[in-house]
C-alpha cells in the first residue's frame, strides 16, 4: 500500500488531524491498533471539557493552543453535528489565600487570548449562578467560554467525517516499525503489512513515545497519570449548572464537578501516576478521594452518594518535558509528532491539527484544497431519544426498528444501534460510544444481551464471536447449558 500521509492512532488528536488534512488532495491513511476508533484511554476517559483556556502558562504549546482550540470546536461541532455546550466554568475560591491564585489565573487567561473573563466576589450573585455551590465560597472565576461535550462522540464524528472526505482508516492495524532511510521517512511496518508513505504524524497517545524512538526520535517519554471519576443517575440532573473547579494544584486542575452533555453529573479526576500503561482499574482509594474533593465543592453530594451509576478511570499520556510536543525533526524528515497530549488535549485537538498541517507544509508536503470538502458529517436522527414526536412518529413510519426501544434507560432503539452498526460499530463498547445504549442506570444489564443478538445478526457471526471491544473480550463462551449438556454425557 502507498500513501502521502499516514497519522498512526484514531483517538481525538489522530481523527481530527485525519479530517483536517482531508480538506487537501493527499491520501491519507489513519492506522489504529484498537479495532474501533476512540477505544484509546484518554479519548475514551476523560472530563469532556472543553476548557477555556486560562489555566496554561503563557508562551507553553499548551496555552497556544487551548483557546484557539476551543475557538475551532464551537464552529467544528456544529459542522459534524456533535454535542457542545457552552455553559460556562467557575473556579471556587474557598478561602483568602485561594484569592491570588484567582488573579493569576485571570492573568494568565488575558495573555493566552480567553475571552469576557470575570472574578465574581458579589456572593449573592455567585450562589444565584450555583446555587448548591458550598456556602464557604468567597469568589470564582468565572469563564463563560468554557463547553462540554462528549469526547468519543467528537473523535467518532471526526473521524466520521474523515473518511467522508476520502480518508481510510484501518483498524486492528499496529505499527511496529519505521523505516527512515537518508534522514528521511519511507514506509511504516504494520501487523497488516508495509505501508510505503513520506510523511508520519504521531498521534499515538500514551505510546507516541515508543512510535517516536521508532523515527529514532528518542529524547522523551511518556508517563501515564490515573484519574478516577464518579458518574451520577440523571436524577441529579440540575444539582450544577457549570463546570466547577477548585483552585488547582501544581499537577493538575483538580477535582470537578459539572454536568455531562447526557444530563448526568460526573465527578473527577484526581491525579496519580503509576508505572503501567494498561492500569486502568479504578481503586477504592482513589475513588474515595475523588467524592472528598467533589464535596468540598458541592456539599449537598454527600446525601447522593448511593445515586453513582459507574466508577472509570482514564490515563493521562504525560511527558516529562511538561508541555505537548508538536515538532518535526530534520534527522527523520517528514516525521512529525503530536506527543505529550495531557489536558487540555480534547480542547486543543483542532488546533494541534493546525499546528501539524503548518509543519507539513514548512517540511514541504504540497497542499492543494480539494474541490468537494464536506466539513458536514451525515446527519444522525435522534427524535426517538429526544421525545421529538412527530419527527419520531415519521422516522418509525419509514423504519419500525425506531420504534423498538432496546437501552430503556437512555431511550435507544433498535434503528439507532442498527445504523451505529453501519456506520462501523462491531462491538458492544462501539454501540454505546455511539448511541449511549449501556451508559444509563443499569450500565447495559437490560439492554446488552438483545445488542449481542444485533450485533450477531447484522455482523453475520455468531453471537459468540461478539466482543465488548475487540479480541480476547467476548462476551459468551458457549451455548446456554451446554456445560451442563457436556457433564451429563
Ligand atoms: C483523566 C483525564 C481527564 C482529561 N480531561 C480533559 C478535559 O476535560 N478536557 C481536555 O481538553 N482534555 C482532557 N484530557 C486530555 C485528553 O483526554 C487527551 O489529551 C486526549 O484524549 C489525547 O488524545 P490522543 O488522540 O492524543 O490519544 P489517544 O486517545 O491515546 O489516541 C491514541 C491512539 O493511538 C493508538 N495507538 C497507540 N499505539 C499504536 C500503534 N503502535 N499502532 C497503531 N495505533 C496505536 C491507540 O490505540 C489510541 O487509539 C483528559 C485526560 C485524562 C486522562
Amino acid at each position: 500500500m502507498k500513501a502521502d500521509i499516514l497519522v498512526i492512532g484514531a483517538g481525538i488528536v489522530g481523527s481530527t488531524v485525519a479530517r483536517e488534512l482531508s480538506r487537501y488532495d493527499l491520501r491519507i491513511v489513519v492506522v489504529e491498533k484498537n479495532c474501533d476508533v476512540a477505544f484509546g484511554q484518554p479519548t475514551k476517559a476523560n472530563t469532556g471539557i472543553i476548557h477555556a483556556g486560562y489555566d496554561d502558562k503563557p508562551g507553553t504549546v499548551k496555552a497556544k493552543l487551548c483557546s484557539r482550540g476551543n475557538a475551532l470546536w464551537h464552529k467544528i461541532a456544529r459542522e459534524i453535528g456533535a454535542p457542545l455546550e457552552e455553559i460556562g466554568s467557575f473556579v471556587v475560591a474557598l478561602k483568602e489565600e485561594d484569592m491570588s491564585i484567582l488573579k493569576e489565573l485571570k492573568r494568565r487567561g488575558e495573555k493566552n487570548g480567553v475571552p469576557n473573563l470575570e472574578i465574581i466576589e458579589d456572593i449573592e450573585e455567585l450562589f444565584k449562578m450555583e446555587p448548591n455551590l458550598n456556602r464557604e465560597a468567597i469568589a470564582a472565576l468565572y469563564a463563560p467560554t468554557a463547553a462540554i461535550t462528549s469526547p468519543y462522540e467528537l473523535a467518532i464524528a471526526m473521524a466520521e467525517n474523515a473518511a467522508e472526505n476520502g480518508v481510510k482508516i484501518l483498524l486492528d492495524t499496529k505499527v511496529k516499525g519505521i523505516v527512515v532511510k537518508n534522514e528521511e521517512i519511507k514506509a511504516v511496518q504494520t501487523s497488516k503489512g508495509r505501508i510505503d508513505v513520506s510523511y508520519v504524524v504521531n498521534a499515538a497517545g500514551l505510546y507516541a513515545d515508543e512510535i517516536s524512538a521508532m523515527a529514532g526520535i528518542n529524547y522523551f517519554s511518556i508517563n501515564p497519570v490515573k484519574g478516577e471519576y464518579w458518574v451520577f443517575d440523571k436524577e441529579l440532573n440540575g444539582l450544577v449548572q457549570h463546570v466547577l473547579f477548585p483552585v488547582p494544584t501544581p499537577i493538575s486542575k483538580g477535582i470537578v464537578v459539572t454536568p455531562t452533555v447526557d444530563g448526568n453529573i460526573l465527578i473527577g479526576p484526581n491525579a496519580n501516576p503509576t508505572r503501567d500503561k494498561n492500569d486502568s482499574a479504578t481503586t477504592a482509594s482513589g475513588i474515595d478521594e475523588v467524592f472528598a474533593g467533589a464535596l468540598n465543592l458541592i456539599p449537598k453530594l454527600a446525601e447522593k452518594k448511593k445515586r453513582v451509576i459507574a466508577n472509570f478511570c482514564g490515563l493521562r499520556p504525560e511527558a516529562d518535558t511538561n508541555d505537548f510536543i508538536i515538532e518535526a525533526y530534520d534527522e527523520a524528515r517528514g516525521f512529525i509528532n503530536a506527543a505529550g497530549i495531557k489536558s487540555p488535549g480534547l480542547t486543543a485537538a483542532p488546533a494541534i491539527a493546525e499546528t501539524v498541517t503548518d509543519l507539513l507544509r514548512k517540511s514541504g508536503l504540497e497542499l492543494r484544497e480539494k474541490d468537494g470538502f464536506n466539513p458536514f458529517r451525515k446527519p444522525i436522527d435522534r427524535s426517538v431519544r429526544k421525545f421529538d414526536m412527530e419527527k419520531a412518529n415519521n422516522l418509525i413510519a419509514r423504519d419500525r426498528r425506531y420504534g423498538h426501544v432496546i437501552c430503556r434507560c437512555e431511550h435507544v432503539t433498535e434503528g439507532e444501534v442498527v445504523e451505529a452498526i453501519r456506520r462501523g460499530a462491531t462491538t458492544l463498547d462501539g454501540i454505546k460510544f455511539r448511541t449511549r445504549a449501556g451508559m444509563g442506570r443499569c450500565q447495559g444489564g437490560f439492554c446488552g444481551p438483545m445488542i449481542v443478538r444485533i450485533l450477531a445478526r447484522e455482523l453475520k457471526i455468531p453471537p459468540t464471536k461478539v466482543t465488548k471491544k475487540g479480541s480476547g473480550s467476548n462476551l459468551l463462551f458457549g451455548e446456554n447449558k451446554s456445560l451442563l449438556k457436556e457433564t451429563s454425557k
